[in-house]
């Protein structure tokens, strides 16, 4: 049941089931302390996560295989990195799902350069690297910018270990080369895979039209795309957005007749934060949390800080809507993550990190926000967005602006 829960994308439902499993006395064996571990990582609960640790501890349980797989997972999606080496160090015998996950682990907070070390060990220790694993470390290198490693590590994973790359690691090879600006050469790429390109090839490769607005190849990946895998609401919203960002109104408005057409809806933006015992769930412009009042007033307080000390402006051409300036300003304050970083400075005591967890990825406003706070308000913010982590300290972010 409470894996159902995790699977079903229902995190605190597990958290509470697993709780009254203790309440009522029963003894969780592996695979529910497991099923657990997965929803405290789900919802990037850390303080969760990490009681059901020390209650693997306590109760004796090894920490190896598919245990330790498992915490090194819930470290990383916590934002808690440092924690992941730390069980993976502990283990004497890795097995490869383990090197694996904690090459994934570096790859997703942009630590490249430790994902192609543990590969390395890996390789010198014999282990026997599989799709997966090279996945991960393609993954890893797409999110460090590393384009000769990424193309490298594709070539070996044929040549040394014969291993025929699925579509998605051609993805990788194409997120690279399109977070490069290298959409020409990212088209050819595409057009020369010896297996045909999917939705997620096109995917990668319309995101990075989207970000250096190549308006040509963005409308061939576009067709593509909503082609391939016309059931998928995240592809209509891609699709729309690279047309917003063009300011082709029309355009929009003809996706998101298609997308009405098919019943689909858009999945609503969400950031969550975990505070004390409790996980707070914020929608954008939400009103919703009891202290919603003092979350609003604190949030202007930190727009007129940003704004006095930090020289901040909101930046509208993140607006996805046909609307005008004010209403955009409106609708950017509003994003999700804010209320939930302006929540955690009134609850959390000072200078204690901030963890948010958020179903989409953080705009391009949001994210200079994030860094502005970070400085002025003496904080370091982790956010976990649907691609990757944002290590925010001092004003910089560990992406690079890059993401
Ligand atoms: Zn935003
Ligand atoms: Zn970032």
């Amino acid at each position: 049941m409470i894996s159902a829960y995790v699977d079903s994308g229902l995190g605190d439902e597990a958290l509470s089931l697993f709780r009254s499993m203790k309440e009522d006395g029963l003894e969780p064996d592996s695979v529910a302390l497991m099923s657990t571990l997965s929803a405290a990582a789900s919802l990037s609960a850390l303080k969760k996560g990490k009681e059901v640790h020390g209650f693997l501890i306590k109760q004796g349980f090894p920490v190896e295989e598919s245990v330790a797989s498992s915490l090194v997972d819930m470290y990383a999606r916590c934002g808690a990195l440092e924690n992941s080496f730390k069980v993976f160090n502990l283990v004497k015998d890795k097995d490869p799902v383990l090197w694996t996950c904690m090459i994934h682990a570096s790859g997703m907070h942009g630590c490249g350069k430790e994902a192609i070390e543990l590969f390395d060990r890996m390789e010198m220790e014999n282990t026997q690297p599989d799709h997966v694993t090279f996945l991960a470390l393609l993954y890893a290198c797409s999110h460090s910018g590393m384009i000769d490693e990424g193309k490298k590590y594709l070539q070996i994973m044929k040549e040394n270990y014969n291993l025929e790359p699925w579509p998605e690691h051609y993805a990788c090879v194409v997120d690279l080369l399109g977070r490069a600006n290298r959409l020409k050469e990212a088209y050819q790429f595409v057009k020369s895979m010896p297996v045909e390109p999917n939705a997620v090839v096109w995917c990668a490769l319309l995101g990075a039209c989207h970000v250096h607005s190549n308006e040509e190849l963005g409308n061939i990946a576009a067709g593509k795309l909503l082609e391939l895998e016309p059931e998928n609401p995240g592809n209509y919203v891609l699709v729309s957005n690279v047309f917003a960002s063009a300011g082709k109104w029309d355009d929009v408005e003809l996706v998101r007749e298609r997308m009405k057409e098919r019943g689909l809806r858009k999945i609503p933006a969400c950031s969550w934060i975990e505070m004390r015992d409790k996980v707070h769930t914020f929608m954008a412009r939400d009103k919703n949390h009891p202290q919603s009042y003092l979350i609003y007033e604190k949030l202007a307080e930190i727009i007129e800080i940003l704004k006095k000390e930090g020289g901040y402006t909101a930046q509208t051409k993140y607006v996805l809507h046909n609307v005008d300036e004010d209403e955009k300003t409106k609708m950017l304050y509003g994003h999700s993550e804010r209320l939930a970083i302006a929540y955690a400075l009134l609850e959390s005591p000072k200078g204690a990190p901030i963890r948010v967890t958020k179903n989409l990825r953080v705009c391009g406003d949001c994210h200079v926000f994030i860094k502005l706070v970070s400085k002025f308000f003496d904080r370091e913010i982790i956010v976990r967005d649907a691609s990757r982590f944002h290590h925010f300290c001092q004003g910089s972010c560990s992406c690079g602006d890059f993401w």
